[in-house]
């Protein structure tokens, strides 16, 4: 098991119950990005057959336990990750960049889709989509079952390393499904700590296994002849090839993508906790959320009577390195990523956006100079079409965008090619109703800048936000089971 420390060596995937030496012919670096230190080392793995082997072999059994034998696995890693949250919390702060705070956040959403997972029993039984008919045809009976299909390729992004693996393992593998997960190479320490846990919880070798590497290594992971399909998480580019590559091999995906969340604010707004809640909502985790809010867009008289109140607000925001007490907003992932943010910030200058505050110009205390910091940004003056105001930013920038009516912040709410999130913040029935009619987006917040679903609801998404038909979260029960009709007659 994985000992918090300043440094991790060569990283270890998880498989048939056992971190193991492989084969690799290149390694990738993992950071503090607080530090802007290196503290591991992540093996590129081409050869991802054995785990899938492994994941193969164990479904034969698995599959086969009754569902509340399965279950028993689940209540215990429900004990033994409880029991970690704290040594998690600091794995995750430490190779993510996000405050110990927010990592807590990460794992008690973790710990909700336990819950969820625990009603595995009733989830298959539920009436919906489960059927029978007596007499169907004459002496036949008719029913349906919901089966596990066997070994599924779980693909994370970096910004939740432990919340993203288990909104789809304990519900699969409870399901009687083996999964594979390979999670970002940029932060892989606190997913193989979470993996430890199941070892820990008991699990049979090879019902969790836990591959490392990049887009190649999951690649040949989607591909496997033996995995059936692919649950994957992470930007809209990666997300939409991972799609069609999972057709082009007969899997079924279930892809949640890149995100540019509107947030609509009325002139009836409540001032005191729209300010509050939308500054600090921008710059959560340095704006690196799929619900991250995207845009902001001030509507008619909110425009100046919200607009300094926020920038005020977010000045307030301390920037420092993610372990101490004192800090609100960490660093962004990796020094690439500082750099492209950096760089649509310049040009959203350029393009005419006037940079009310700006987070390039921020510099950390001596001894994180080495960090990948920025401070938050508010642009104001910015164009719909702009590329600040079209792509996603994932980092610590709000830009704002004047509205002269509701009618048009619908329009520019709808504007982009992204539908994960959405909000408005009003004190009218009616433009909180409309909006959440009008808006397409798969998650609507009112008076919420992040509108977060627990486990039990669908995490939506709609447009390039999302490409399949089945949600994560509780609609993935639909999408780790099939439902096998059988047809009965005796005499
Ligand atoms: P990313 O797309 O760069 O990487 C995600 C995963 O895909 C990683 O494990 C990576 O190794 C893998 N990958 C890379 N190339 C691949 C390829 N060719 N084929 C298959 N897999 C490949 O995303 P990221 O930067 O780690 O995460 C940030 C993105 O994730 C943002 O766009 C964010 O909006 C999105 N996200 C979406 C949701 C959601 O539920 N919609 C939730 C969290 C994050």
């Amino acid at each position: 098991m994985i000992k918090i420390s300043s440094s991790y060596g060569l990283l270890k995937p998880l498989v048939e119950g056992k971190f193991v030496d492989v084969d690799h012919d290149r390694v990738l670096p993992t950071y503090d990005p607080g530090l802007g230190r290196q503290i591991g080392e992540v093996p590129v793995m081409k050869n991802v057959d054995e785990a899938v082997q492994s994941a193969a072999r164990a479904f034969e059994k698995w599959s086969r336990l009754p569902v509340y034998e399965r279950l028993q696995y689940l209540v215990k890693l429900k004990i033994v990750f409880e029991q970690r949250l704290e040594e998690m919390a600091h794995l995750i702060a430490q190779n993510v960049g996000k405050t110990k705070q927010e990592a807590m956040g990460e794992l008690r959403r973790a710990v909700e889709s336990i819950d969820m997972a625990l009603a595995a029993p009733h989830l298959m039984a539920e009436v919906r989509k489960v059927m029978n008919i007596a007499q169907a045809e004459p002496e036949i009976d008719m029913e349906t079952v919901k089966e596990p299909l066997g070994v599924f390729a779980v693909i994370t992004p970096f910004n939740f390393p432990v919340m993203i693996p288990m909104w789809f393992i304990p519900l699969a593998v409870t399901l009687g499904d083996t999964v594979v997960l390979k999670p970002s190479e940029q932060d892989p320490v606190p997913a193989l700590y979470m993996a430890s846990l199941f070892v820990e919880a008991g699990y049979p070798p090879g019902v969790l296994n836990v591959v490392l590497g990049d887009g190649s290594t999951a690649e040949t992971l989607i591909k496997h002849r033996d995995v059936v399909g692919v649950a994957f998480v992470g930007s809209t580019r990666v997300g939409s090839q991972v799609y069609a590559l999972a057709a082009a091999h007969g899997k079924r995906a279930l892809v949640g993508a890149g995100a540019k969340n509107p947030v609509v604010v009325m002139p009836d707004a409540d001032m005191k906790n729209a300010v509050e809640n939308i500054a600090t909502g921008f710059f959560v985790m340095a704006g690196q959320r799929c619900l991250a809010p995207g845009n902001l867009i001030l509507v008619g008289e909110a425009y100046d009577k919200f607009k300094n109140a926020i920038v005020e607000r977010v000045k307030k925001i301390r920037v420092g390195y993610q372990l101490l007490d004192t800090t609100d907003m960490g660093p962004v992932i990796s020094a690439a990523s500082k750099k492209r943010i950096s760089d649509m910030i310049t040009r959203a200058a350029e393009a005419g956006a006037e940079v009310l505050v700006d987070g390039r110009s921020y510099s950390p205390p001596r001894e994180y100079a080495e960090g990948f910091y920025l401070g938050p940004t508010v642009l104001d003056k910015v164009a719909i079409d702009m590329e600040i105001a079209q792509e996603e930013v994932f980092g610590p920038v709000l830009p704002i965008i004047r509205a002269e009516s509701f009618e048009e912040a619908v329009e520019i709410a709808n504007k982009t090619r992204y539908g994960n999130a959405a909000s408005i913040f009003t004190s009218s029935g009616r433009y909180a109703r409309e909006f959440a009619r009008r808006v397409n987006a798969g998650n609507v917040g009112i008076n919420m800048s992040i509108a977060q679903p627990t486990p039990h609801f669908p995490f939506g998404g709609r447009k390039q936000s999302f490409f399949g038909v089945l949600h994560a979260q509780v609609d993935a029960v639909d999408f780790f089971t099939d439902r096998k009709v059988i047809m009965q007659r005796w005499w």
